[in-house]
């Protein structure tokens, strides 16, 4: 999934190379962090229903786990690419390290179109992405997680696999498992409201009420809904929302200018994050072409559904009033951009901070399986939010002490704490 000439692999890399450059990182340290560590590339034969046999390719590859197992999603896509796998790994890295989780960064992929496979035809395939890997898997090495296109159905199926071969029960070798099969409670949520308590976080350090602002979103599929449900809870107003329309293959945006009901548009749209336009006509919504959402005037975007899409060529479309960009999307930010960002002096919330909510229930889950006992909604939000709010907060302060894009001072506190591991496991 590489967007129109922006390579991921070189994006996250180039964001790495400024970093090394601010940390005076030596040759060999840049060498081990600037590449994944391990990369699996293997096939996997899946008997259909009709009786012939279809070979699917498939990725994991372990960034780096120096501070704990790697850990990270499996994407199920029809054009999913190596490099996107390499780029969100070495991400995984860094998120899991600025929110301080002892884990690492891992991603793995498919290319494949679920859409395209029956329940019966996706259940072999996990089956079979499992019993190739399976050596390289488990609790205290590589933990996977649903990502785009997978689910917990997917991640039960794999867990039962691993424990069919293996002969025991690892509830902490997947995470992302239905609640009562080893999830946790909040873990629907997480990322979404993880979000929000970073936005909040940073609303309350410029003494800007929450309730005073407005949002445009691009995206509505499970991390823009929940963030949606938080933000407008605490007071905030969403005027816009894009989102992909699968029946004519183009995106939309939906806006009402005193405010979207988050539950009525929730209520029409579909599995995959679509807002029925007809119906949201009918509800009163304008209906404007997709590219819309980023031209609102609104005082905070957020990105929540592909990478590269805020780009210098549409950078001159965002409204003056912008004041925030608040990363949901893992990537959505072109690195040549960045800079278009700092002069304009909006407050960028980096990806891997504002979306680390995910993962930082993830770890809950497998720190819930290990001590099998399973804390309430309350506890694990609380959690999660003390979690985001401390990491955002070092964030925020090491930005104003320095003078640092938000940015760079995440890549700084999160690539320092790899660096610190490497050196003292002796590794470089
Ligand atoms: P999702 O599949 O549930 O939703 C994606 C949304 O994007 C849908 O509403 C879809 O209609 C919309 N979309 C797709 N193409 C579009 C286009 N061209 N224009 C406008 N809208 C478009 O995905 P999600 O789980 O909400 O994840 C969104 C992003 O957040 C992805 O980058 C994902 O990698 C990242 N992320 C997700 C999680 C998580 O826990 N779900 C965690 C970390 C990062």
């Amino acid at each position: 999934m590489t967007t129109a000439g922006y390579n991921p692999y070189e994006s996250a890399q180039l964001q790495f190379d400024k970093v090394a450059q601010t940390l005076e990182l030596d040759s060999g340290m840049r060498a081990l962090l600037r590449q994944p560590m391990k990369e699996f590339h293997f096939t996997i034969p899946v008997k259909m229903d009709d009786g012939s046999t279809k070979v699917f390719n498939a990725f994991r590859i372990r960034h780096n786990d120096a501070r704990g197992p790697a850990k990270g999603g499996i994407r199920f896509h029809p054009q999913e690419t190596v490099d996107t796998v390499r780029a969100l790994s070495m991400w995984m890295t860094w998120k899991c390290a600025v929110v301080d989780v002892p884990l690492g960064g891992g991603k793995g992929g498919v290319i494949c179109d679920p859409h395209n496979l029956s329940q019966a035809e996706q259940e072999r395939l996990c089956r079979g992405y499992v019993r190739q890997l399976y050596t390289q898997l488990g609790p205290n090495q590589d933990v996977p997680a649903p990502d785009v296109m997978t689910n917990a159905q997917h991640m039960l199926w794999m867990l039962d696999e691993y424990e069919v071969i293996t002969g025991g029960h690892f509830p902490g070798m997947i995470t992302g498992k239905p609640v009562g099969m080893g999830g946790s409670l909040g873990r629907t949520e997480a990322t979404g409201f993880g979000l929000v308590y970073v936005l909040n976080g940073y609303l309350r350090c410029i003494d800007k009420p929450i309730e005073s602002t407005t949002v445009s979103f691009q995206g509505f599929g499970n991390v823009a809904e929940y963030a949606a449900r938080m933000y407008t809870q605490m007071g905030g107003k969403v005027i816009a929302i894009s989102c992909w329309n699968q029946a004519d293959a183009k995106s939309y945006t939906f806006r009402k200018k005193d405010g979207c009901d988050i539950t009525e548009l929730v209520a029409i749209k579909d599995a995959f994050g679509s807002i029925d336009v007809a119906k949201a006509k009918a509800l009163g919504y304008e209906i404007l072409p997709g590219e819309e959402w980023l031209a609102q005037d609104v005082d905070i975007l957020i990105p929540a559904a592909l990478e590269n899409q805020i780009t210098p060529a549409v950078f001159p479309r965002i409204s003056k009033q912008v004041k925030i960009i608040c990363e949901a999307a893992n990537g959505p930010t072109t690195p040549d951009c960045d800079p278009l960002i700092q002069e304009r002096g909006i407050a960028l919330l980096p990806d891997f901070l504002c979306n680390a909510g995910g993962v930082t229930c993830s770890y809950f889950e497998q720190v819930q399986c290990n001590l099998n006992y399973f804390w309430s909604m309350e506890e694990v939000l609380e959690k999660l939010e003390y979690k985001m709010t401390q990491a955002f907060r070092g964030i925020y302060d090491l930005a104003q002490a320095k003078n640092l894009y938000m940015r760079d001072a995440a890549y700084v506190i999160a690539v320092d704490r790899v660096v610190s591991a490497v050196k003292m496991r002796g590794w470089a």
